[in-house]
């Protein structure tokens, strides 16, 4: 089938109390790796790149290859671009294919990030593109956005209420203590903001920082009320970390096939593992029928 908004998937994940798992992907083993897992698990999915991979690759490319992979895949799979604030970026990707976007001015003030969010989501609903937004700010690093621990801040339940009234956005980020990045300790999630912001706001609740979070923690997290849980880091990881293990055993090895085989039967392990938690097993049917 062809690529899907992210918004019916969500809004379903939601009214069943589970979550879909949204990868970042860099390369086309990665995507591969993690429409396999969708595929074996029966999982919805969400793929997802960040504005340096579609500066990386090219933002057709990445769409072309996620509409190949969809056309053959019998699960629903949504093409996400995450975190960006710049509106022209994300009219490229719109008009190469992709089904989600996010808009994030969760730097700006609360007003500004309104309007910004609004520009985009009027863009977005002449042609079924879902929307999501930040509030709050979320810590750590991933690609070239860096917030310290000085600077991250969650946010408030209330405004995030007013927020998606005025924004009319489909999917919702709220900042609740993830970060980006590998954890040093643990995680401080507020489970109870969580909560609170999913009593006072109807659309689906996206958890960002999903690397490393410990399982107990995103079973917390889902039952809470968060629907897609966005992870990168730990793909990453797992992903060069298979590389460097051929290398390690051979140094010579110049064949791409040899090293990319294991490292996308490494990541398509750990994707499994992360829609296990997710509760996503089996659940592309609620979407299908
Ligand atoms: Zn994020």
């Amino acid at each position: 089938m062809t690529l899907v908004s992210s918004t019916p998937l969500l809004q379903t994940a939601r009214s069943g109390g589970y979550c879909i798992g949204a990868f970042n992907v860099h390369t086309l083993e990665m995507l591969q790796a993690v429409v396999e897992a969708a595929e074996e698990t029966q999982s919805p999915l969400i793929i997802q790149s960040t504005v340096g991979t579609v500066k990386h690759l090219g933002p057709d490319y990445i769409a072309k290859a996620a509409l190949v992979a969809s056309e053959r895949s019998s699960v629903p799979i949504a093409l996400h671009l995450d975190h960006c604030s710049d509106f022209n970026v994300i009219m490229q990707c719109i008009r190469a294919g992709y089904t989600s976007v996010m808009i994030d001015a969760s730097h700006e003030t609360f007003d500004v990030n309104v309007a910004k969010t609004k520009q985009v989501v009027e863009a977005a609903n002449a042609i079924g593109v879902n929307v999501e937004a930040e509030l709050g700010r979320v810590g750590g690093v991933e690609d070239d956005i860096i917030v310290d621990d000085e600077h991250a801040l969650l946010a408030d339940p209330d405004d995030c209420a007013r927020f998606v009234e005025l924004t009319g956005v489909h999917t919702l980020a709220p900042a609740i203590g993830t970060a980006h990045g590998i954890y040093k300790g643990e995680p401080n999630i507020d489970f109870d903001r969580i909560q609170k912001i999913a009593s006072k706001v109807s659309i689906p609740l996206v958890l960002h920082g999903g690397s490393g979070i410990p399982e107990e923690q995103v079973r917390r997290c889902v039952a809470a009320g968060m629907s897609k849980m966005n992870v990168a880091t730990e793909l990453r990881i797992v992903f060069s970390n298979a590389i460097k293990e051929v290398f390690n055993q051979n140094p010579e090895e110049n064949d791409p096939r040899k090293y990319m085989v294991p490292a996308k039967e490494a990541l398509k392990k750990a994707a499994i593992e992360k829609m296990r938690l997710c509760g996503s097993f089996g659940k592309a049917r609620d979407y299908l029928q």
